[in-house]
């Protein structure tokens, strides 16, 4: 089907702002991206013409990093609950909830965390996932749900870990496998997998020996929390003699294809190596901030040509939100308004996180251009000043914050995904309230009632 969207202000992020811009999309690709002028009429027996007029249209988003299976903690209150650190963060909440998710949790948490991360403009997402009682085919069960029934771009991975003991740790290793295999026989541009680990202070070295000799055979890495809180590298010295980045790069799990989120605790010495071997780093300054677990440095790792991108760990849904969260917390951080530019973090998610979307999917992602794949958020964002291709960040950051903007409509892959703020093909009220009893089932069980 082909799509022609018809006026709007296109922020091409291919250094250009087009005013009454036209897009035509054909066979799931940008085929034309242009002034009204040079781009001609969609005859009606041709595909459908869109109206975007006073809209401004970007390339849809990428979230480097989250947890749809936190979706349903949100307004959960536990007894007892007052996290004194980050390791009381996941023994107090993460670890008891994602032990009691069951099939049905889990599909409903991915569901609702697939539609708002849609509904915030998010095409591609990368999730790490978790959820021990039934961890065989839960990557498949996710895929249903986020990729076949909503239509996001999703790389998918299982979080190993030694936490519950080497069986669930062979699990989750055999859960990452039968998912890259199966992902490797879709031969489908919607579909990723990553290998996924939890964290260096909760995985053996014979578990990390054996992700490493699997890696070996496959074109993928590893997706782990790297340094999120300083218990990382002090179980890694104590136990190992060594730090985080060491540890992990002398198993050979540090390479241009691993995703390492958050990256707070490092020494200069552990950036530097990190540099030499080219990995993707995500920052998460919004999860950072909830968990008190400190201020990566984000300049230090951009300086050294590190990728760095961005996610949410499964807080919030809007990488808007996300990128103007990055700059506020390093300005205060640093006790500088001038600290780090809209241009460095502009990188960070109309950059790097393509980068990072491209190769794992092995597509042109993330311009709005003739080539690249129809992955576009159109906003309603009614700006009372000029938007320009100088100030286009600005806007972002100063303007589409609460009511001021709303993502209308969506495509991924050339198709509609969200049009007039619903969802395509499906009844949003139902899904919402199957999801609330889905939901004090789950709480139930976590209460033990
Ligand atoms: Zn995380």
């Amino acid at each position: 089907m082909s799509y022609l969207l018809d006026g709007g202000t296109i922020w091409t992020n291919n250094g250009e702002l087009i005013e009454d811009g036209r897009i035509l999309i054909e066979n799931g690709e940008i085929a034309q991206a242009g002034s009204s002028e040079e781009i001609a009429d969609l005859p009606e027996d041709e595909g459908e013409t869109i109206d975007c007029s006073r809209k401004l249209l970007t390339p849809g988003f990428v979230n480097a990093h989250t947890h749809l299976y936190s979706t349903l903690a949100r307004g959960l209150v536990l007894p007892n609950y007052s996290p004194e650190n980050l390791s009381e963060v996941l023994t107090g909440l993460w670890w008891k909830l994602d032990r009691k998710l069951d099939r049905e949790a889990t599909r409903t948490s991915a569901r609702i965390g697939a539609i708002e991360l849609l509904k915030n403009g998010v095409t591609t997402v990368f999730d790490h996932h978790s959820s021990p009682s039934h961890t065989e085919g839960s990557l498949q069960l996710i895929e249903e749900e986020v990729v076949e029934k909503i239509g996001l771009r999703s790389s998918l991975c299982y979080e190993v870990t030694d936490r519950n003991g080497r069986g669930e740790a062979q699990q989750g290793i055999r859960e990452n496998l039968d998912w890259l295999s199966a992902v490797s026989n879709r031969n489908d541009d919607l579909t990723s997998g990553q290998f996924g680990l939890h964290a260096s202070f909760t995985l053996s070295s014979d578990t990390l020996e054996e992700v490493s000799s699997y890696l070996e055979d496959l074109e993928t890495g590893i997706h782990i929390h790297l340094a999120e809180g300083r218990e990382d590298q002090d179980d890694s010295l104590n136990q190992y003699g060594e730090r985080v980045v060491t540890r992990l790069d002398n198993h050979g799990l540090i390479d241009e294809h691993a995703i390492l989120a958050h990256g707070i605790h490092l020494s200069e010495p552990e950036k530097d190596l990190l540099a030499d071997r080219d990995p993707f780093l995500v920052h998460n300054p919004r999860s950072n901030m909830n968990n008190g677990a400190g201020v990566a440095d984000v300049e230090g790792l951009l300086n050294r040509g590190l990728s760095v991108g961005l996610g949410n760990d499964g807080l919030g849904f809007s990488m808007i939100d996300e990128f103007r969260a990055t700059l506020l917390l390093q300005k205060l951080y640093h006790g500088s308004p001038s600290f780090m530019g809209l241009e460095d973090v502009g990188r960070m998610l109309f950059e790097d996180n393509y980068k990072l979307a491209e190769d794992a999917f092995g597509i042109k992602l993330g311009k709005l251009s003739p080539g690249y794949r129809a992955d576009i958020a159109v906003l309603n964002y009614p700006s009372p000043t000029p938007i320009t291709e100088e100030n286009f960040l600005g806007h972002l950051f100063f303007g589409t914050s609460g009511n001021n903007y709303e993502v209308e409509t969506v495509f991924v892959d050339g198709e509609p995904v969200l049009r007039d703020s619903e969802l395509v093909g499906l009844n949003e009220s139902d899904i919402y309230r199957d999801a609330r009893k889905v939901s004090e089932r789950l709480w139930k069980r976590l209460k033990g009632k």
